[in-house]
């Protein structure tokens, strides 16, 4: 028998892998969270029916997330992320050598859980030593400290449930304020074919605060289209500008990438312009 997995990327379209094995289906606290073992994409976290990551693409995002805010950053010796409990961002941000320490703050203890159970490429920094993981609520977090840190990542889930307010023009003033001088904001923003009212939220939520805001894109397989947007806001550097000049050894990121991701289509510039 065939078993299958579908998001509900819009309400017309699904988007379908076959599943050999279903390893945890659970209603947490916050969300419903589901593992599945899939034939194309490796192990699959869901959370509310939409995949959050999988072992064979999560690269992707968890690289492009990280290393565009990071390697932007002539000092990123502290970052913050909220959300992200998977730990794929946090293996990226203590990955880095001028990173002194990576605080990531998750509301859901069981989607922690679910990644130490099940993805080890993913939860292997939790122990790191440059790690601090906290369960806590993002939001309150944030209204918490002031002036701390030098990068503030929101790996965020899409904004329903716990992570409506992680998109609010409250929440982008209260990480302004716990950023540094000279601090990076960067959010994940959704796909520009399917979430183009998330996209303005999060661009003008930022630009209303930050000094610099831009948009880049990449390309993750199992995240609705394809085609994936990012929202990042600076006080003073800028963005597009790549001031790390080691060498990372990473999958997806290279310094031309990060420059090339900056480069939008005109039916994406048209969004937040
Ligand atoms: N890469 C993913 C994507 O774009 O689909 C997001 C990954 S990560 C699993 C998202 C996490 O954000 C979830 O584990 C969720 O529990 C967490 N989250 C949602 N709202 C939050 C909040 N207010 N504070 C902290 N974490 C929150």
């Amino acid at each position: 028998m065939d078993l299958w997995v579908t998001e509900y990327q819009t309400p017309s379209l699904g988007f379908s892998c076959k599943i050999s094995e279903t390893l945890r289906v659970e209603q947490t606290k916050y969300q419903h969270l589901a593992v599945v073992n899939t034939d194309q994409f490796g192990k699959m976290l869901l959370l509310d029916g939409m995949i959050q990551t999988t072992e064979v693409d999560e690269f992707v995002y968890h690289e492009m997330i990280t290393m565009v805010a990071i390697n932007s950053h002539p000092n990123p010796k502290n970052v913050l992320i909220i959300g992200g409990g998977d730990g794929g961002t946090l293996r990226e941000v203590v990955h880095h050598p001028l990173v002194e320490n990576g605080t990531l703050v998750e509301i859901d203890d069981r989607v922690i859980q679910a990644s130490k159970d099940f993805f080890p490429q993913l939860s292997l920094s939790f122990n790191n030593p440059k790690a601090n993981v906290i369960v806590d609520d993002g939001i309150k977090f944030v209204k918490q400290h002031k002036d701390k840190f030098d990068v503030v990542i929101i790996d965020s889930t899409e904004p329903v449930g716990p992570a409506i307010q992680l998109f609010s023009k409250e929440f982008y003033t209260d990480v302004y304020n716990c950023l540094k001088a000279d601090g990076i904001i960067i959010a994940q923003s959704e796909s520009p074919f399917f979430n183009k009212d998330v996209i303005k939220m999060a661009y003008s939520g930022i630009n209303n605060v930050f000094n610099t805001t831009k948009l880049y894109l990449a390309s993750i397989p199992t995240y609705p289209s394809g085609l994936w947007s990012f929202t990042i806001g600076s006080k003073k550097h800028d963005p597009e500008k790549v001031v790390f000049s080691g060498d990372l050894d990473l999958k997806y990121y290279t310094s031309a990438i990060h420059q090339a991701a900056f480069m939008l289509p005109n039916f994406v510039k048209n969004i937040i312009t």
